[in-house]
């Protein structure tokens, strides 16, 4: 064994405790962080021929890196829409890279965890049980993983197996939907379906959500062709909901494949309040939720559930080699997802799942809702800012009031004065022609102190303007 390697062996207790001193310290100060990522001068080390160590490559890290650190994983990180993670999400997490085991596998604890996970998280939503999940490193892989199931969906009905034969056995797929997240269309050109097969069905006006009457005619003069519904369950502006009750309507009705986007709008389910904004989607074929947004888990984490694993693991089975078990005999997780070897990222979630059980994730989803629906109070009352949707759930959508030529260069201003402050962070967006400000509330820690302090930022910023 390598000396240096045998030293850390010796000193593993020692170098956790050390690691242990250094996330609490991180923790502890978090609030006090700028919340961006800080800028500075950096020069790129060359690899050292001799390494120096565990203990002393934390100390370099340090030294190196702690100053740049920031605290995105904070209550006020309110940018695209990002989680933080919980205490036992951080236990769960250190955990998995302890035992480091390949969550492939077809037994084992790895096996059970993400099984156990998995029906955890059908609870939570209220999912029927004819839901399959596994884990995936994020919501565009499970679009990735969805889209991948429809095309296998598609060929089926079509007399061909696109796994086996390639896209081109399948031509003129489309894939409609009215407010799709990027990665859809990112997964379209992953899956070789081509970004140029996206259809955007028209929204009702004034809303993200799909008119339905336009859907309708679509359908009407596209019956018998391959056809994909990406349904919005939470688009990123405004949080708005495809009607998916009416959407399994017309699923009967014209059989096309319907893929529900919940990344972070699945959450609405934990929520007695809320839930109704999901009524529908137990029909759909597949549903993407991510982990790494309100499940406050760290990255890389989201989950793929499917009505039709028999056609998800047509898509992703991995066959050729002869020391690999019979797919259709063994289960293995990599015959259902596009990793092969795979971290055990069900376990931050198990963590934290039975940490705070489904109240915990319903006073989750309140406590940032109530937030939101303050800071969109404070914006809606005030003289300076204006809404540009009615805050739904967890994102308020708005921007200034100055007059409309000056507006682009206005909130590219005050976001950068804002965001370098580092009390908050908002993204910019354009919302049906205006450019405007997003701020997502979807990180437990955040509180009503947290929007107090925003909100006096955002007023002195307008007062120096
Ligand atoms: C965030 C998001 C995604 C992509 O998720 P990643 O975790 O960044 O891969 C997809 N769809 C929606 C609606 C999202 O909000």
């Amino acid at each position: 064994m390598n000396e240096t390697l045998f030293q850390d062996l010796q000193q593993m207790d020692q170098l956790l405790q050390q690691t242990k001193d250094i996330s609490s310290a991180f923790l502890a100060g978090i609030d006090k962080l700028p919340v961006d990522v800080a800028k500075g001068a950096f020069t790129p080390l060359s690899l050292p021929k001799q390494g120096v160590g565990a203990s002393q490559a934390l100390n370099i890290f340090k030294t190196r890196y702690e100053h740049m650190l920031a605290g995105n994983a904070g209550a006020r990180y309110w940018g695209f829409v990002t989680g933080g993670a919980t205490p036992a999400a951080i236990a769960g997490d250190w955990l998995t890279s302890v035992y480091d085991m390949n969550a492939a596998n077809k037994d084992g604890a790895s096996f059970y965890i993400e099984g156990e996970t998995i029906s955890f998280l059908r609870q939570l939503f209220g999912l029927p049980d004819a839901y399959t999940g596994v884990f995936t490193s994020g919501a565009t892989m499970s679009n990735f993983s969805g889209l991948a199931i429809a095309r296998q969906w598609l060929g089926n009905r079509y007399g061909t197996d696109v796994a086996q034969e390639g896209i081109a056995a399948l031509p003129g797929i489309k894939i409609l939907s009215c407010t799709p997240h990027s990665s859809t269309v990112k997964s379209m050109a992953m899956l070789g379906i081509g970004r140029n097969a996206l259809v955007k069905i028209p929204s009702l006006p004034g809303r993200e959500s799909v008119d339905l009457t336009a859907l309708t005619a679509y359908l009407e003069a596209h019956t018998g062709e391959p056809l994909i519904f990406v349904a919005a369950a939470g688009t990123v502006n405004t949080v708005d909901f495809d009607d998916l009750q009416s959407l399994a309507v017309l699923k009967q009705q014209y059989g096309f494949y319907l893929h529900v986007d919940a990344a972070f709008g699945g959450f609405a389910a934990c929520h007695p309040a809320y839930r109704n904004l999901l009524q529908g989607w137990e029909v759909a074929d597949s549903i993407t939720i991510d982990a790494h947004k309100w499940l406050n888990v760290p990255y890389d984490s989201a989950m793929i559930f499917t009505r039709h694993p028999k056609l998800q693991m047509a898509a992703f089975r991995n066959v050729g080699a002869s020391y690999l078990p019979d797919p259709d005999e063994f289960f293995v997780y990599s015959n259902y997802t596009p990793e092969n070897s795979r971290r055990l990222r069900a376990l931050p979630a198990w963590h934290t799942l039975m940490a705070y059980g489904a109240n915990g994730y319903a006073d989750i989803v309140e406590n940032n809702v109530r937030l939101t629906k303050k800071l969109g109070a404070l914006i809606e009352a005030s003289d300076t800012f204006r809404l540009l949707a009615p805050v739904n759930l967890c994102v308020a959508c708005f921007t200034l009031n100055v007059p409309a030529g000056e507006l682009p260069a206005a909130i590219k201003q005050f976001l950068q004065t804002m965001n370098e402050n580092g009390k908050v962070v908002m993204t910019p967006t354009v919302y049906q022609g205006i450019p405007g400000i997003r701020a997502a509330l979807v990180n437990w820690r955040t509180t009503a102190e947290d929007v107090d302090l925003v909100w006096e930022e955002m007023s002195q910023l307008i007062s120096v303007h």
